[in-house]
């Protein structure tokens, strides 16, 4: 029934697993994922334009300036972008688009596209965050300190989310992502088009039946 493909942000606590569950998400349900731009230095195993666009600061400051990002933040002194080109362009095609981003650019996306699902992936408990941070072993204690620092930030804008999923099983989380995506793209307001062509449709047939 929809014409335009939903955007889906999703945001959640760093080491809260919404990675692996977005990626998940992509692969069994077949949404189209943005590779957002970054220039924080690429992990052990992550690939340059399938995890990230990996930039340097010079590269993404112009692409700023080309206003090629339909949002940009600064997370724990990087810079991290969503391309504007792939998002407008897979949305025109009727395809629902997934953003992993955090919270101040869910917040411009918003702004931007108040029609955005925005959804919070949680942790059970804060003693489970803190125990994923420290055995994913990627970060340093340091970095971890400012990650949870963040976190807690982040609870203040919780609220500001339309839906909060909680990922204690990976699979369960997924299907509740998948869900709650599902379940938006019913809603009557996003399908002001079907109502429109069954009124005219209508309009004709029960003429029909008038004597
Ligand atoms: P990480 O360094 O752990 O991959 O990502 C750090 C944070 O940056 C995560 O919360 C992730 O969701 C967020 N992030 C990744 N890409 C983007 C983006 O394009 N824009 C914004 N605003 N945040 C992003």
């Amino acid at each position: 029934m929809n014409k335009k493909g939903l955007l889906i942000v999703v945001s959640g606590f760093s080491g809260v697993g919404k990675g692996t569950a977005v990626k998940k998400l992509v692969s069994e349900y077949g949404y189209s994922l943005s590779v957002s731009a970054t220039t924080r230095a690429p992990r052990p195993g992550e690939v340059d334009g399938v995890d990230y666009h990996f930039k340097t600061v010079e590269e993404f400051e112009k692409l700023i300036d080309y206003n090629g990002f339909i949002e940009w933040a600064q997370y724990v002194e990087n810079y991290y972008g969503t391309p504007k080109q792939f998002v407008e362009d897979e949305l025109e095609k009727g395809n629902n688009v997934i953003l992993e981003i955090e919270v101040q650019g869910a917040m411009h996306i918003k702004e931007q596209y108040p029609d955005a699902v925005l959804i919070f992936i949680t942790a059970p408990n804060a003693v489970t965050l803190k125990d994923r941070l420290f055995g994913r072993g990627t970060e340093d204690a340091k970095v971890i300190g400012k990650r949870l620092k963040r976190a807690y930030e982040e609870t203040d804008d919780m609220m500001h989310y339309d839906y909060l999923v909680v990922n204690d099983d990976l699979d369960k989380c997924v299907q509740d992502l998948h869900a709650v995506i599902t379940a938006e793209s019913f809603k009557s307001d996003r399908n002001s088009e079907h109502i429109n062509i069954m009124k005219s449709e209508l309009t004709d047939i029960r003429k029909e039946f008038i004597s």
